[in-house]
């Protein structure tokens, strides 16, 4: 047989083009070569909801739990998306998270000052 890449003849049990070393006769299916499996969000998205803001973590846990369903009947396209959808939602719940423990700091220091100040006047 002939190397697809540069034409070069090659063993017909040869795994790699001796010429170019391109790959010939990869068992792997296509998804797994050729594009880079989406990342999941499972774990981060699970820790924003014990964490941060919970619907907005479910959310991404729901997402992320359909990147791996998709990945698994092999809809990268549909795993791709799932994966945007679910780093969107944590994020946001990380985010929003944040805010939530800033605000809650602030009230704290406000609270404290506030009755600093009244010990100052009484
Ligand atoms: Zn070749």
């Amino acid at each position: 047989m002939f190397c697809p890449n540069c034409g070069t003849e090659v063993h017909e049990k040869a795994v790699v083009c001796i010429k170019c070393g391109v790959g010939l006769n990869n068992p792997t299916p296509k998804y797994f070569s050729d594009q880079p499996q989406p990342k999941t969000w499972l774990v981060e998205s699970i820790l924003v909801t014990l964490f941060c803001c919970m619907p907005f973590g479910i959310a991404g846990i729901v997402n992320a739990a359909n990147v791996s369903s998709r990945l698994s009947v092999g809809d990268v396209e549909g795993a791709q998306k799932a994966s945007q959808q679910a780093g969107k939602w944590t994020k946001w719940a990380f985010w929003i998270g944040v805010a939530g423990v800033l605000i809650y700091i602030a009230a704290i220091v406000a609270l404290v000052s506030f009755t600093a100040l009244l010990d100052k006047r009484w």
